[in-house]
């Protein structure tokens, strides 16, 4: 196992820079994954420590080795793209053996690491079947134990989920989850999903256009984003965002109510963000009128409508009656769970 170390790491296609000068430490042993919206670089940056892509600048170690400029197969990376890539024509035994038999194992070490592998992923009773004769589930397992059975140094994932339905997603990620906890091994894995992002990353790295835009645990990054870009990427209903403008210890919005803040704010023009389960239907607070409801079956989703005509999504609790449409309704603010930012997105601290 080795971890993996990124320094002023540029990719340009042509004159487009793609990858801005990323720095970043992987850990011996990590779950970091990669997210952002599509395009922002993702693909390239993992492709760039496979070594698929050239970098243009910068430094790649593995380890303590610069692989820079190494080519692919000597970096000791095994990668699982999102479309299998398994030979149609072979079996899956042959399909995982295949990289093993490259690499000049024995018939008798291959035979019992491909079994091993099998056992683990629960495709033992698949060896003899064709990739066609397997379900989109099987056939993503199938591509992961051929990664695991060359035992790299690192795993990367590029979207391995994608291609399933919403119960296998689900599953499988459970099974990526146990497999980095058995192997202990490193990972690197590319999703846009913030939920895949949120459940198995021990860090998550959030790209922007091809920088970092912040690293840091899931807890930190859905609790204290660091930008309002990434306030609004995690979480589900995404976080509601009102132009404000503060003063002293409030913020107050377009219709002239006042939310108050925990601490006095600096003066001037802000964003305030408040995510929808730190919104209450409440005796008193910001009026507001429900413009539809959203029926999750463990909650649901109050989309609100303030004076102004600005409307915040409120998650609110599945019991009793649903709150009517168009009825008035005051919305509480959790003071506690505030978020505010500057007028270039990043995060103003209020010593909360
Ligand atoms: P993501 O995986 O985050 O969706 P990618 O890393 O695939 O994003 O792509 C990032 C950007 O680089 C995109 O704008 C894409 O069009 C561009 N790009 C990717 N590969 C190439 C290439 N081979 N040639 C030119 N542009 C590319
Ligand atoms: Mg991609």
């Amino acid at each position: 196992m080795a971890g993996v170390s990124l320094e002023n790491l540029v990719k340009r296609f042509g004159d487009t820079p793609v990858i801005r000068g990323i720095n970043l430490t992987v850990q011996d042993g990590e779950f970091v994954v990669f997210v952002g919206p599509s395009g922002c670089g993702k693909s390239t940056l993992l492709r760039l420590i496979a070594g698929l892509e050239d970098a243009t600048s910068g430094t790649i170690r593995i380890g303590e080795e610069d692989v820079t400029r190494i080519a692919p197969a000597r970096r000791g990376v095994s990668m699982v793209f999102q479309s299998y890539a398994l030979y149609p024509h072979m079996d899956v035994y042959r399909n995982i053996a295949f990289g093993l038999k490259l690499a000049g194992a024995s018939k008798a070490d291959t035979d019992a690491r491909v079994r091993r592998v099998a056992d683990m992923l629960q495709i033992a009773p698949l060896l003899k079947r064709r990739p066609r004769e397997l379900s989109g589930g099987q056939r993503q397992r199938v591509a992961i134990a051929r990664a695991i059975v060359r035992e790299p140094k690192v795993f990367l994932f590029d979207e391995p989920l994608s291609n399933l339905d919403a119960a296998l997603r689900a599953q499988t990620r459970l099974e990526i989850a146990r497999m980095h906890e058995d192997l202990a091994a490193t990972m690197v894995y590319v999703t846009h999903d913030q939920l895949e992002a949120m459940t198995l990353a021990d860090r998550i790295v959030l790209l922007n256009a091809g920088h970092i835009e912040q690293v840091g645990t899931p807890t930190e990054l859905y609790h204290r984003p660091a930008t309002r870009f990434a306030a609004e990427f995690m979480g589900s209903p995404t976080m509601n965002i009102l132009p404000v403008t503060l003063e002293g210890d409030a913020a107050v919005l377009s219709t002239g109510e006042r939310v108050s803040l925990p601490a006095a704010a600096p003066g001037g023009k802000a964003d305030l963000g408040v995510r929808p389960e730190n919104i209450a239907l409440a005796d008193t607070g910001l009026a507001a009128r429900v413009m539809l409801v959203e029926e999750l079956g463990e909650a649901r989703i109050v989309h609100a409508e303030l004076a102004d005509g600005a409307v915040l999504a409120v998650r609110h609790g599945a019991d009793g009656p649903q709150p009517s449409r168009h009825s008035p309704v005051k919305l509480r603010l959790d003071p506690e769970r505030l978020h505010l930012f500057g007028q270039d997105g990043a995060r103003l601290d209020l010593g909360v």
